[in-house]
């Protein structure tokens, strides 16, 4: 039996420490819900990195790289950093020749510089000349003290109608208070200006592009979108958000997140370089453009996208499939997503959820049938690697990024409660054996095993610790004669009396069997022979003075026989006192039934008679 207490224990610590979680859950909601957005962003990027080697990029994306050994090469060119304005006022005018559909420089032309007064004009003046040439602007929430906010022209602005009830925009990821103005020749001669702002999720990673922001309330699309509306020729005043959140370019969906965000599908890089899309070093394409070889370099028809990529210029991303992606990559993934139409939609939470169930189900339906816990555990954990697997090959196939937490939270959630709950089963299946191989099932004493098991036990343990213990042996005085007179049913009732008597006349520690037939047994450790003689004589008394119901008519007088053993007095094993307790039963039937036998006091009583004679 104390097995069974001692999981009782155990279960009764897990339900605690269960209530520990959950309180603490509770009470850290918003914590617990970040951690496991956390995770299953992490799951996303797993699946983005072993997707990402099958995504082939546009070969109509072109990357001028300021790498580092732009850098280096050019500061060492022209003397100085950042290389002149006219330089790139020259740099594009050699690329048009070329026909490119369109330019766009990630970089921001900030201040005017000093002694560069001509430089800056050539660079507006490119701006003037070029309609397909776009540029970069930033939005931050600086102090309005250390920075005055800038007035931006309503040409840079855009409207955003939105027939779909989920988007909001209003998260301070997207608000910005403050501007890094450029310089103010180029926001004069054109419109082709986008911010370049992005998004990091909790855990620093770009997984989004915010393809509009706010500033002061005015929406301003991303450089990015601006620069795929100049390749695909056309122009924007009003944008529109259809009612499942895809904003609409002509044909062109791109879904958009509840706050107003793309999740970028990614492209296989490394330390920096965005793999498969064709890259040059500004240092090469200056050079060839100053040895007038720059037809070796393929422009036209492409987007061209400046940007920087050396470390020591950060502007340095840490993204799903490279730590050091540079914002010029970040662009070309988000223009190549919308050239390719494959950007990732969401499962929304129901879908995840009704998922979750489905497999939770699966765990409960499996663990009915495996009783084995390795293979139970193998086929919970099988099941959840088959459905990160699936849901790998749904973001590969059909751009759908499924959630992998939820599901396998409630799997395992469903896959412990199952488990408690089995192994309850198991503990009372184990309880009601034990019971049906110790008792007996018509007195409900313990049966001639246990009592073989509990004697050994009795009588080892009073020798190792130097105790007493004794035994008292019982049986029912002329008992064939109710068999004979009304029925064995009357001789199973009077038994059944019987063991009820002597189960009311002992103590708890105190062992009752049904020894065999009509005879029963007591084992009673720790007692000595006088306080077992009490007891046997308590439970004679206690017999003969019932009256015993045999039926609605029959009611008769029992009595009984008993004998009592005691170790280490009478006898030093098992066997020594089943055969004491027997002997002074069987003088008890001598000496005229209804009574304990006594062979000690016989003895004497005898010597008694024969000093006497
Ligand atoms: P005494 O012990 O006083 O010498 O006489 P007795 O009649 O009790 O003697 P004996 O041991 O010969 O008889 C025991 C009888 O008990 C024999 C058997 O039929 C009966 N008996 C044994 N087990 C059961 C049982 O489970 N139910 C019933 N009804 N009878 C049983
Ligand atoms: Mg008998
Ligand atoms: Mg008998």
């Amino acid at each position: 039996m104390e097995n069974f207490n001692f999981s009782k224990k155990k279960l009764s610590v897990s339900a605690i420490c269960i209530l520990f979680i959950v309180l603490f859950m509770v009470f850290n909601f918003s914590n617990i819900i970040t951690f496991f957005g956390t995770i299953e962003n992490k799951t996303f990027d797993l699946r983005q990195n072993i997707i990402a080697p099958y995504k082939k990029v546009s070969k109509d994306i072109v990357i001028i790289t300021i790498d580092d050994k732009s850098y280096e090469g050019l500061t060492q060119k022209f003397g100085e950093w950042p290389v002149p304005r006219g330089v790139y006022a020259r740099l594009v005018s050699e690329i048009e020749k070329q026909n490119p559909k369109v330019i766009t420089f990630d970089l921001m032309f900030v201040n005017p510089m000093r002694y560069m007064k001509e430089n800056d004009a050539a660079l507006v003046e490119t701006f003037k000349k070029n309609k397909n040439l776009y540029t970069a602007i930033n939005f931050d929430n600086q102090d309005r003290r250390s920075r005055k906010p800038i007035e931006l022209p309503e040409k840079l602005m855009t409207s955003v109608v939105s027939s779909s009830k989920n988007i909001n925009f209003q998260n301070d990821k997207i608000n910005f208070s403050n501007c890094r103005s450029i310089l103010s020749g180029i926001i004069n001669a054109t419109s082709n200006i986008g911010h370049v702002n992005m998004t990091r999720s909790d855990d620093g990673i770009v997984r989004t592009f915010p393809v509009f922001v706010k500033y002061r309330d005015d929406f301003y699309p991303h450089l990015g979108l601006k620069t795929i509306n100049g390749y695909l020729n056309q122009e924007y005043q009003i944008y529109n958000i259809d009612k499942r959140n895809n904003l609409l370019l002509q044909d062109i969906k791109i879904p958009l997140d509840n706050e107003g965000f793309a999740i970028l599908n990614w492209y296989e890089s490394q330390n920096g370089k965005v793999g498969g899309f064709n890259t040059y070093s500004l240092f090469d394409v200056i050079e060839a453009m100053d040895q007038n070889t720059l037809n070796e370099f393929d422009f036209k028809d492409k987007i061209v996208l400046i940007g920087t990529s050396a470390s020591s210029l950060y502007d340095i991303k840490s993204a799903p499939t490279d730590k050091f992606l540079p914002g010029v990559g970040l662009i070309a993934t988000f223009i190549n997503n919308v050239l390719d139409n494959n950007f990732i939609y969401k499962a929304s939470v129901q879908t995840n959820f009704i998922i979750a169930i489905i497999l939770s189900v699966v765990i409960v339906l499996g663990l009915l049938f495996i009783n084995s816990t390795v293979l139970s555990v193998v086929f919970a954990l099988s099941l959840a690697i088959v459905y990160v697997i699936v849901a790998t090959v749904f973001m590969h196939y059909f751009n759908l990024w499924l959630g992998v937490i939820l599901p396998i939270l409630m799997m395992t959630t469903t896959f412990i409660v199952m488990y408690i709950y089995k192994y309850l089963l198991k503990a009372k299946d184990l309880e009601y054996t034990y019971k049906l191989a110790t008792t007996d099932a018509m007195t409900g004493l313990y049966n001639h095993r246990y009592f073989q098991e509990q004697m050994f036990l009795s009588v080892e343990t009073a020798k190792r610790y130097e105790g007493v213990t004794s035994l008292i042996l019982i049986d029912i005085d002329f008992f064939k004669k109710f068999n004979d007179t009304y029925g064995h049913q009357a001789g199973d009732a009077v038994l059944k009396q019987v063991a009820q008597i002597i189960k009311q006349n002992i103590r708890t520690t105190d062992i009752p069997c049904r020894y065999g037939g009509e005879e029963m047994s007591v084992i009673l450790s720790n007692t000595n022979y006088e306080k077992a003689l009490l007891t046997a004589q308590k439970i004679c008394d206690a017999v003969s003075s019932r009256q015993f119901k045999l039926n609605n008519v029959v009611t008769v007088n029992v009595t009984i026989s008993l004998g009592v053993a005691s170790f280490p007095k009478d006898a030093k094993s098992v066997e020594d006192m089943i055969e004491v307790a027997d002997k002074n039963l069987y003088l008890a039937k001598e000496n005229g039934r209804n009574q304990v036998g006594n062979f000690v006091k016989q003895n004497r009583e005898n010597e008694n008679i024969d000093n006497n004679q």
